[in-house]
């Protein structure tokens, strides 16, 4: 986590003047009462809110709390609002952030806000109740996606060759019928 708070610092303090506001009402938002720092219940309320439940729970605040006070400070909830923004997934068995290599259900992998991942431990160790059985390492169901688009574009591009193909074919042996002909005979042409 430490890493992630050094990342998320970095970003803010680099950011410019329109994402740092977006940061700071972020900040303002969640600080119900305006104290300048969040309670565990200004976190959960508005985490619960805001229909981020996977974070919505103790261990991730105190998790976010890296000094340790009982309260958020700004860097804090910036290091929070990285995580959103970056889209960072969750651990459906133990709740922890997910880093590097992670497992994915492959049925539920398309639809985002259904995901279901877990982290090595949880998945090697079956530490999760989900009703699909099928998971893959992120990096190999990403790799899959690929090909499929690949082969996607490659048979979209094949049909588009072949419709072009056809319409020169057709071109090349169609016959004027008789009204065509008689379009294409100018008869008024002025005589010389
Ligand atoms: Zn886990
Ligand atoms: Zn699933």
């Amino acid at each position: 986590m430490d890493d992630l708070h050094k990342i998320a610092k970095a970003y803010y303090t680099t950011a410019n003047e329109e994402s740092k506001s977006q940061g700071k009402s972020f900040f303002k938002r969640m600080d119900h009462d305006g104290s300048g720092g969040i309670t565990i219940q200004e976190y959960l309320a508005y985490m619960k809110r805001e229909r981020y439940t996977k974070m919505a729970n103790r261990p991730f605040f105190d998790y976010l709390n890296k000094s340790r006070t009982g309260e958020l400070d700004f860097m804090e909830v910036m290091t929070l609002f990285y995580i959103i923004k970056s889209g960072r997934k969750i651990c459906d068995g133990c709740g922890g952030l997910l880093k590097g290599t992670f497992f994915s259900c492959t049925d539920c992998f398309a639809n985002d806000d259904e995901s279901f991942n877990l982290c090595s431990k949880c998945f090697t160790e079956r530490k999760y109740v989900h009703p699909h059985k099928h998971f893959l390492d992120n990096y190999i169901i990403l790799e899959n996606m690929k090909v499929k688009l690949e082969e996607k574009e490659k048979k979209i591009k094949q049909m588009k060759a072949a419709k072009v193909k056809m319409e020169a074919a057709l071109a090349k042996h169609q016959v004027p019928d008789a009204s065509n002909a008689i379009v294409l005979y100018n008869q008024r042409r002025p005589v010389s």
